[in-house]
């Protein structure tokens, strides 16, 4: 391995624990604040490639937009429902199940094969109601 080779798994290393270690679903931007404080050399530009690094390789899950700014990220890559508040603008894990989404993973729908899903329900989150 190169040195230029091991810098870069060493980023996209840095990049997944940041991702997974909060979670927050960030934005790239957000992502880049957290990671600049252990790699501060290291560019936004970077952050964006080694998300669609991770996202290629699953390793990762882009929840909404599409290379926008707005794309929001998830290290826990199993399919789970999400909550985006209206007014912070928070993404938050739901552990409520809904069986009949879980069903059709693995199978044709509509002679379409399922193998994930991304799903994000849009309200006011408990701490913007209290
Ligand atoms: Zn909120
Ligand atoms: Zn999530």
């Amino acid at each position: 391995m190169t040195v230029c080779q091991r810098r870069n798994t060493r980023q996209r290393q840095v990049v997944l624990e940041e991702l997974r270690a909060e979670n927050c679903h960030p934005t790239a931007a957000q992502l880049y604040d957290r990671v600049r404080q252990r790699l501060p050399r290291i560019s936004l530009g970077t952050i964006y490639r080694n998300l669609d690094i991770l996202e290629e390789t699953g390793q990762c899950v882009r929840l909404c937009g599409s290379a926008s700014a707005e794309a929001r990220f998830d290290g826990r890559i199993e399919p789970h429902l999400h909550h985006q508040c209206r007014a912070c603008g928070r993404v938050r894990d739901l552990e409520t199940m809904l069986p009949v989404l879980d069903d059709m993973i693995g199978r044709n729908v509509e002679d379409h094969r399922v193998d994930s899903f991304t799903l994000i329900f849009h309200g006011v989150c408990a701490g913007c109601r209290s």
